[in-house]
């Protein structure tokens, strides 16, 4: 059932050929027949020409579908069955297109389309899955209402809208918005709910419901209190109400993504919206928080608003998970989601971004658009949404916001959409930020000071590296937030924000009394890579006195890297000046937990390889492997004496409860029992894992133990406990491969591999697994080659039954270059392997052309 397209360059689509549907879609009615292999579709579609056409060529595209048959105004026609869909001859006025088409869901294992996971039916259209359910033109400028009846014996069966008809064997949705084929859902199975309600803030009753396989009822309470508090916010902060009269969410063991905004019926990775204390970490619960609050903001920002074409998807995405990070820090601590998000955007765009795969958020072309569901899109995406509000302030932002949802509401944009309603709305002219969404790449920005007379002058220079398809690159404005502070460490200069516009820009700051030291780049104003000459005195300086979290923070952070790099550079012990400051900050109660937590994590292993490249060096997983186990093995030593005091001072008493302060309490402690573990031989980790009343506290225990080679036993009856409860033991297979050491992680995950609960047709499981592999840096890159090998193999396996996730996956490679020539080698022959593979799916071929052709 999957594409197999010829090993031959597939089509590549471009945003300059964009040209409208030369047909209005006035209305959709379509009636399911469902048997798992041979579900029957009808669609009855009103098409009228658009009067001012460029195209009138009908084509409405189909993928894996059998055609019945085809009618117009109840008259059969012949349709031309083309590449990617159907052709035919239609009458120059409005007319009713028919057809019959048959489909089978069982056998769907790529999880786009229809398809079933575990007996029951679900979707998963967005980008073009909508094309293997019926031939329509499946494009996001295409918006129709949709009426949907479900003929089948399945107890529940679910469709977008409102409800408005049921019976024995049938049910029947309609949806009154309009909306583009992608947000099609449907769902029909043996499901139970768990119900809730919300009152609009003008007075709109929505009835709430999570629906889940039998069993799992208990594990939506917290789901379904993060939606009323999602729903809540976005009338309070964006004045965003919600529109219709039900708000379905379904949670599939078997799904790609994360999930999904199905208008009034979003799909959920069971990972991101099943929780319970006794099988979610603190983790989990603020992920599915954040899931589910992303999803319903989509209901304005992606559905009411949505994307005219693919190469726009940042609009939605970077839009929504902007939204989404600001609702976190509303709901939780501001600086720890800001330090948090800036550790995700370079630990996984600023690689994209430096490396073959690089693009901008808003792409040019595409062979794949599955395949830009990047880090750059979303993340960076948002990065550049956040630019923008600080740029024009937070009144000018919430005005332009009401403009673009004035604007725009119905409507099928474009990033110029975007913009104009910033300009129109401040007065500013944009075109040189608009680089942002065209220029691939990290800009770097080199910052040199000086200090006469008074006067203290900050010059910065900003340049960034080529990037596939992209030699030169053009000054972007960069908003650089800078402070200063004295030399005994007062804040002499609030922070503000300069305007970096010309690739060499010097700011000058008068009236000061000796010379400050600067806090730039404050709250990590701008996605950059920042280069300056200083010292480690200054960054203690910094992480003792900055009055900026994420500088405070990033101080520490870059302490930490510099440490370890001169580690495995020189062979240098750890630097003893860093050790005093963080025990001093860990012993510090007067500092938020969560803030001490984030501090005493260790930059990656990933991340320091990258700084290493990033200096000219060629990065040795082994060694930074040792320095990492160097440090914090003497980090241990020196905090030996207060280590057990901290663990009992920071142990989270009485019942557990997920949020954030308790969440940050015990981050700190789950650190210092890692710590605790290296010196006492896991005494006390064995005991929190007896104890545990929690996931968080029993998983922190087992990593612990594990990490020291002290856990086979907990492991074994952790696998006892939880082997019937799919997502716990995802983590268990995680874990294993991340405990493991760099020479045996290879073997660890084979092994896992041939255990009988591995499943390749369960993406959550394939991950765990091979995306472990790929997460343990010194074990995926040994010198032995096996960990390439391995992943290799399993993505050749994969493709034939799960194209997309295949195709993800394959970006493990994409730092490929950073390595030494042996590695390089190695790694190129298991890319030249793969795209060998005969019958590989575009989606596959696309990646690894392109890492191996940059
Ligand atoms: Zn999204």
């Amino acid at each position: 059932m999957n594409d197999a397209a010829p090993n031959a360059a597939p089509q590549t689509f471009y945003l300059k050929d964009y040209k409208p549907f030369g047909y209005e879609v006035e209305s959709v009615k379509l009636t399911f027949q469902l048997s798992p292999n041979a579900t029957k579709v009808h669609s009855a579609i009103r098409f009228t020409p658009k009067a001012d056409a460029e195209d009138n060529r009908f084509f409405l595209h189909g993928e894996q579908l059998s055609l019945i048959s085809a009618k117009i105004d109840g008259t059969p026609v012949t349709a031309r069955l083309v590449d990617g869909g159907l052709e035919c001859d239609v009458p120059g006025r409005s007319f009713l297109w028919e057809a019959e088409v048959e489909i089978d869901p069982a056998a769907n294992t790529a999880l786009e389309g229809l398809y079933m996971s575990n007996g029951m039916y679900c979707t998963q259209c967005e980008a073009e899955g909508f094309r293997k359910i019926t031939y329509y033109p499946d494009r996001p400028d295409v918006m129709s209402t949709f009426t949907v009846r479900i003929e089948g014996d399945e107890p529940v069966m679910l469709s977008n809208g409102n409800p408005t008809g049921a019976g024995e064997g049938w049910a029947e949705w309609h949806d009154p918005w309009p909306k583009p084929a992608y947000l099609f859902a449907l769902v029909a199975g043996d499901l139970v709910n768990h119900p809730g309600s919300f009152t609009t803030k003008s007075g709109k009753d929505v009835e709430l419901n999570i629906w889940v396989r039998p069993g799992d009822e208990g594990k939506c309470a917290f789901g379904m209190e993060a939606l009323k508090k999602s729903m809540k916010w976005d009338e309070d902060v964006y004045g965003l109400e919600y529109d219709l009269d039900l708000f379905n969410i379904v949670a599939v063991d078997d799904f790609n993504m994360g999930a999904m905004e199905n208008k009034g019926l979003n799909i959920f990775n069971s990972s991101c919206v099943l929780a319970s204390p006794e099988t979610s970490t603190d983790a989990n619960f603020e992920r599915i928080e954040a899931i589910i609050a992303h999803e319903y903001f989509h209901n304005w920002t992606g559905n009411r608003i949505t994307c005219r074409d693919w190469f726009q998807l940042c609009l939605k995405e970077g839009l929504t998970v902007f939204r989404d990070a600001q609702f976190t820090a509303d709901m939780r601590s501001e600086p720890v989601k800001r330090i948090e998000d800036v550790i995700a955007l370079r630990a996984r765009q600023f690689p994209e971004d430096g490396g073959p795969l690089a693009h901008p958020p808003r792409p040019e072309e595409f062979q794949e658009i599955n395949n830009f569901y990047t880090a750059t899109v979303y993340e960076k995406g948002a990065e550049v949404i956040g630019m923008l509000k600080r740029l024009v302030g937070d009144d000018n932002y919430y005005k332009a916001l009401n403009l673009y949802f004035e604007r725009h509401d119905g409507q099928a944009c474009t990033i110029e959409d975007w913009l104009k309603v910033f300009e129109d709305a401040t007065g500013r002219d944009l075109s040189q930020f608009k680089l942002w969404y065209s220029q691939a790449g990290t800009p770097r920005v080199k910052v040199s000071e000086d200090y006469a007379d008074g006067t203290y002058t900050l010059t910065f220079e900003q340049s960034t590296p080529p990037t596939p398809g992209q030699p030169e690159k053009a000054p972007r404005v960069i908003p650089m937030a800078v402070g200063l502070l004295s030399p005994n460490g007062d804040e002499i200069r609030a922070t503000e924000v300069l305007e970096l516009t010309e690739a060499k820009q010097s700011f000058t700051f008068d009236g000061l009394a000796s010379k400050p030291v600067p806090s730039i780049l404050r709250e990590f104003s701008a996605p950059v890579i920042l280069e300056r000459e200083t010292t480690n005195a200054e960054r203690a300086f910094l992480l003792a006195h900055d009055t900026d979290p994420f500088n405070c923070w990033e101080a520490g952070n870059a302490l930490a890297k510099e440490t370890r790099v001169a580690m495995v550079l020189d062979g240098a012990a750890p630097d003893a000046a860093y050790l005093d400051a963080l025990e001093k900050l860990v012993r510090d109660d007067e500092q938020d937990p969560a803030f001490r937590a984030l501090v005493l994590s260790p930059p990656s292993q990933s991340d320091i390889a990258q700084t290493l490249h990033e200096r000219g060096h060629t990065p040795d997983p082994q060694k930074i492997y040792d320095a990492a186990e160097t440090f914090t093995q003497t980090l241990a030593q020196q905090l030996e004496t207060s280590l057990p005091r901290l663990y009992a001072a920071t142990t989270v008493e009485g019942p557990y409860v997920p949020d954030a302060d308790g969440a940050g309490k015990r981050a700190l402690n789950s650190r210092i029992l890692s710590l605790l573990t290296r010196l006492d031989g896991g005494e006390q980790a064995a005991r929190q894992y007896a104890s545990a009343d929690n996931m968080t506290q029993q998983y922190a225990a087992l990593a612990a133990l594990m990490k020291a080679e002290k856990g086979e036993a907990q492991s074994k009856a952790f696998f006892e406990q939880w082997q019937d409860d799919r997502l716990v033991m995802d983590k268990w297979f995680a874990l294993q491969i991340a405990c493991a050491a760099p020479e045996t992680t290879a073997a660890t995950a084979k092994e896992l591999t041939q255990h009988p609960l591995f499943s390749m047709k369960n993406p959550n499981r394939f991950r765990a697994v091979m995306g472990a592999l790929a997460g343990n840096h010194a074990g995926f890159h040994h010198a032995s080659g096996a960990g390439y090998q391995l992943l290799a193999e399993n993505l050749i396996a994969l493709d034939s039954v799960n194209p997309q996730t295949t195709a993800r996956m394959c970006a493990a490679f994409q730092t490929w270059k950073r390595y030494d020539s042996k590695r390089q080698a190695q790694i190129q022959a298991e890319l030249e392997r793969i795209l060998a593979t005969s019958g590989l799916s575009r989606d596959t071929h696309e990646m690894v052309s392109r890492m191996l052709s940059a």
